[in-house]
């Protein structure tokens, strides 16, 4: 549509440590309307995209244009309070970001299961529960620009099914997420479009649509990319 608008661009982006390239000249934008998926193997630099995407790290060269929108992120490593209990931490949370979710932000808790968990303590969490805290943390401000850094591994199936469910009805005309993945077989059924680095270069950057009708199908592309 022509009311798309970025949200986040990269232009030419470098990430150096030492020798490594972690980012070797990545280009690409997250468009409104769009679930944007991150993938590549181990070590392809993914978590520095998404750091350098959220600020968190300053990149060796290029540019990186965060459309004045709000974002919210979760890592790879949750990263909420373990020894605060979950409704102290959507407290906590909520104060620092200065976030004032409304009724939406409740059902978003239904669905995740986490409301009836309030009372229990972040740290004692399992891996599928602790990533659905970080996500709903992150969701907390309802930002336009949504970040997770893998947030399929070390959770259980039904959890997985919860977070696709969730994240297909959150991005709407308005919003976008990046979501980095080694699962993009989760993410098919709502991939709008598909971002495949490799040693830290884009490998593949296509929309879904296009995706579908040439050789480059998602499943291939698991295979090539990410089962390695
Ligand atoms: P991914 O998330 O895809 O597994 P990363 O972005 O974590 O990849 O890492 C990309 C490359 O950058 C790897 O070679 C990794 O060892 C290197 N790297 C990442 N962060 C640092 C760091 N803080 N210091 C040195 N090297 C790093
Ligand atoms: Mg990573």
């Amino acid at each position: 549509a022509d009311t798309t608008e970025p949200l986040l661009t990269f232009d030419e982006v470098e990430k150096r440590y030492g020798d490594t390239a972690a980012l070797d000249g990545v280009s690409l934008s997250v468009d409104t309307g769009t679930v944007h998926c991150l993938v590549g193997p181990n070590g392809s630099g993914k978590s520095t995209l998404v750091r350098v995407a959220l600020g968190l790290t300053r990149p060796s060269g290029g540019s990186v244009e965060c459309h004045g929108s709000t974002v919210g992120c979760g890592f790879q490593t949750p990263t909420f309070y373990p020894d605060l209990t979950v409704g102290e931490n959507l407290d906590v949370f909520g104060d620092i970001t200065g976030a004032d979710p409304g009724p939406w932000f409740e059902d978003v808790l239904a669905r995740l299961r986490l409301d009836r968990e309030r009372d229990r303590l972040a740290g004692d969490l399992s891996g599928g529960f602790a990533k659905k805290l970080d996500v709903a943390l992150a969701l907390q401000k309802e930002p336009r620009l949504l970040v997770l850094d893998e947030p399929m591994s070390d959770v259980d199936d039904v959890s997985r099914a919860e977070l696709v469910a969730l994240l297909d009805d959150y991005v709407t005309d308005e919003r976008a997420a990046l979501v980095s993945t080694h699962r993009l077989d989760e993410f098919g059924p709502v991939l709008d479009h598909l971002t495949v680095v490799e040693s830290g270069r884009v490998v593949v950057d296509e929309r879904a649509e296009t995706l579908a009708s040439s050789a480059l199908d998602p499943d291939s592309l698991q295979r090539s990319y990410v089962d390695l």
